[in-house]
């Protein structure tokens, strides 16, 4: 991805792009402390921006692995084990590629989310895709997952019981999918996935790891989170900063 593109995304999520001071030393961009939405005007860059590996969804699915996400996907659709199947419109599975190397996972479909059966859409959904793009990603390059699939009313928090539910269809994409990474994103996915009640904030800036393929997970703000706190907006993109170098000096994927 060129500059000029980079800074569009980095503008159009209201991030203003700095220069590091190290003159002629090809650096990352910023979110500055004081990110607006819709501030126009990127101060100005000279970094190159660094293109993460192209999505691999080239690689064709094995034939025991899509009969399991068919399975999957149809157990799910069909849910029932916990009281929210009563009050959704329909199930959100989760969306992307399915041999990723990055999986997002975040906390449960919102109200645009349930009506239109796919995780972060809307403004929220905007703001992922554009947090991805800014570190080389695009949206179809990853897999996309919430812990629950279906929606808890009125946005409340989700009840430890529905996790519990819930938890071992998520489990089983990651099985499927075997990602080199996690970004984890919000409180309530973050202290799901790594069994935990420790504040977000204390779990930035490490790299955790789920379940028994010990996955390397790294966490970070939701978007709607950063929607509602654009002050906090520099912080996530640390996150995202040191998820990307963290995946650059992965070994390649064995599949
Ligand atoms: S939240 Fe999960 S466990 Fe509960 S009904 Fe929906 S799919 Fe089933």
């Amino acid at each position: 991805m060129d500059t000029a593109r980079r800074n569009q995304y980095l503008q159009a999520i209201g991030v203003d792009v700095w220069v590091p001071r190290r003159s002629g030393v090809a650096s990352d961009v910023g979110w500055a402390e004081s990110a607006k939405p819709n501030v126009p005007g990127v101060k100005t860059s000279g970094a190159p921006q660094t293109q993460l590996s192209p999505p691999s969804s080239v690689t064709p699915l094995r034939q025991d692995d899509e009969a399991a996400w068919q399975a999957l996907r149809a157990e799910v659709k069909n849910c029932t084990k916990c009281p929210l199947h009563a009050t959704r419109t329909q199930t959100v599975f989760g969306v992307g590629n399915e041999n990723a190397d990055w999986m997002v996972i975040g906390e449960a479909p919102g109200a645009e989310e349930d009506r239109r059966g796919e995780p972060f859409v809307g403004a929220a959904g905007q703001l992922l895709n554009a947090m991805l793009k800014a570190i080389g990603l695009e949206r179809e390059a990853v897999y996309i997952a919430n812990i629950l699939k279906s929606r808890p009313p009125g946005n409340r928090d989700p009840k430890p019981e529905e996790v519990a539910a819930c938890f071992p269809y998520l489990n089983r994409q990651i099985a499927l999918i075997r990602p080199k990474l996690i970004l984890a994103v919000g409180r309530i996915a973050v202290q799901n996935l790594l069994g935990t009640t420790a504040p977000l904030g204390r779990l930035r800036g490490q790299v955790h790891t789920f379940g028994e393929l010990s996955t390397p997970l790294i966490v970070t703000y939701h978007p709607a989170y950063l929607l509602r706190t654009p002050s906090e907006k520099r912080k996530a993109w640390e996150d995202l900063k040191f998820a990307r170098d963290f995946f650059h000096n992965l070994p390649p994927k064995v599949s």
